[in-house]
């Protein structure tokens, strides 16, 4: 068996004075032409090497790990050498060769494989960065800075090697997180969408993603390789999406802030701001309804002003506008509780609809109408007091004696406006109660001035008289 690596002997004129059977091998020469001939002849490109290494030699010193041409053959070797001497005189060296061929190709087809990754991560604009774990220090490809705006010699933002140097202050922290993240074994890959500065001062948008690719014996991380992503396209798109459905929420919100004004201003009477007659049939309807099999019962008020024609007439039209608009707050102001509705119902005529009233509450209420308007004491010389007043004719929703013998919603306005009717019949300025059956027909009516109850009287049937 050949010893484990390639030996000679040469004199100090570089003659091969021995070899063993491997330095023949390497050499692929017989060992019977080695012995006598020049080295330099047997491995062209040695000379320098001996010259240097005899050198050394008659300074004491070793002579290691020197790459020898490649020659002829396109074989490498790495060749040592030391004194070699003969009672005690410095008479030659003695030379080790190891073959490195192999080893030489394949650690070029190594740099030559990660060109060709660096070239593919550079099509895909991939940016290659390594982190030397223990010592918090970065190391980044030209294309890397290239990225950024910077030549391969710069150094970027003056703190290059300083892992996380060049990240947003703002996005630090959650960066700082996934490292850490990794670092301590919870998660296999390091990944973190953040900012870095490019040269021209704007800010690019970085996605990182990296793993541990060398640990300690004992497991410790030692170095990360990563690759960074310029994301910043996908980040503004990404933002002005964002701002276009926010832009598209705002105007969504407008439209129902619009549609619900113009609802209410579909449903509202432009002169007293009170509901519209609209309003009233949708109300009055919808409490009907949920009326059914309830207790108390619901109220339905019509009021009226007395002698308006003649208030127009004596102090004009705008004046009268004037006066609806104080009657309709006055009127408005009585009724306060929820489930209370004034509307406009026409001209100079008014309805409130009280939700769960029984007839005595609603006479009360309406007493108070009559008083208030009559405290505004607006003057007016056509009617019998001197000052504007009102007529209000009262109804009370009664409950069905069947469920299945719901009043119609006409007979009650009908009912309330012959309560009205009788009102002003009555003299104006009162108040006249009225109930109905089912059926529609008025069963009994009550007249009651300033909101005091009177005795109940019982009322004929007649036409309106208003409407
Ligand atoms: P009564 O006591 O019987 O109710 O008599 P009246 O004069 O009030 O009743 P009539 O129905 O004869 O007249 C109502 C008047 O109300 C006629 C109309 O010009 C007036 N009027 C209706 N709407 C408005 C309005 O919006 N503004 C003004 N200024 N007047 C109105
Ligand atoms: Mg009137
Ligand atoms: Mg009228």
């Amino acid at each position: 068996m050949s010893a484990p690596l390639a030996l000679c002997v040469v004199n100090r004129d570089r003659r091969c004075l021995a070899a063993n059977e491997r330095f023949a091998e390497a050499l692929e020469c017989p060992l019977d032409r080695i012995r006598g001939e020049d080295l330099n002849s047997l491995l062209p490109g040695s000379k320098e090497f001996v010259i240097t290494a005899l050198e050394k030699a008659e300074g004491g010193e070793a002579f290691n790990d020197y790459e020898l041409p490649v020659g002829e053959r396109g074989k490498v070797f790495l060749a040592s050498a030391e004194a070699f001497r003969e009672s005690g005189v410095l008479t030659g060296l003695s030379i080790g060769l190891v073959d490195i061929t192999e080893r030489k190709r394949m650690a070029e087809a190594l740099v030559e494989m990660e060109k060709r990754i660096a070239f593919a991560m550079e099509s895909a604009n991939q940016w290659i960065w390594e982190l030397d774990i223990p010592a918090n220090r970065v190391r980044r490809s030209s294309h890397w800075k290239s990225g950024l705006g910077y030549l391969p010699e710069e150094t970027i933002g003056g703190a290059e090697h300083v892992a996380w140097s060049v990240v947003h202050p703002e996005d630090l922290p959650q960066v700082l997180k996934s490292y850490k993240n990794l670092i301590d074994g919870r998660t296999d890959v390091f990944e973190a969408t953040y900012r870095i500065q490019h040269r021209n001062g704007t800010w690019l948008w970085i996605m990182g993603r990296g793993r541990i690719v060398e640990r300690s014996p004992d497991g410790e991380p030692l170095r990360l390789l990563a690759t960074s992503v310029d994301i910043s396209r996908q980040k503004r798109t990404e933002q002005e999406l964002a701002a276009t459905v926010r832009r598209r929420e705002e105007l969504e919100r407008e439209l129902v802030a619009t549609n619900r004004r113009l609802t209410a201003l579909s449903e509202m009477d432009s002169l007293t701001e009170l509901p519209n007659r609209r309003k009233f049939d949708e109300v009055l309807s919808r409490e009907m309804r949920r009326n059914r099999g309830h207790s108390p019962a619901m109220a339905l008020l019509m009021i009226d002003v007395d002698q308006f024609k003649s208030y127009n007439d004596l102090y004009g039209h705008p004046e009268g506008d004037e006066c609806l608009r104080k009657v309709a707050e006055t009127l408005s102001g009585c009724a306060r509780r929820a489930g209370d509705v004034i509307a406009r119902y026409g001209g100079e005529e008014f309805a409130a609809i009280l939700a769960d009233t029984n007839e005595a509450d609603a006479t009360v209420l309406a007493g108070r109408m009559l008083e208030a308007v009559r405290s505004l004491r607006i003057a007016h010389s056509g009617s019998a007091m001197g000052i504007v007043t009102v007529s209000i004719g009262v109804t009370v929703y009664e409950l069905p004696a069947s469920r299945h013998d719901y009043m119609p919603i006409g007979n009650l306005i009908a009912a309330a406006d012959r309560a009205l009717y009788s009102a002003k019949q009555a003299g104006r300025n009162c108040i006249v109660t009225s109930s109905v059956d089912p059926s529609g027909a008025l069963r009994t009516a009550a007249v009651t001035e300033s909101g005091a109850p009177s005795p109940p009287k019982h009322i004929d049937d007649g036409d309106n008289a208003h409407g």
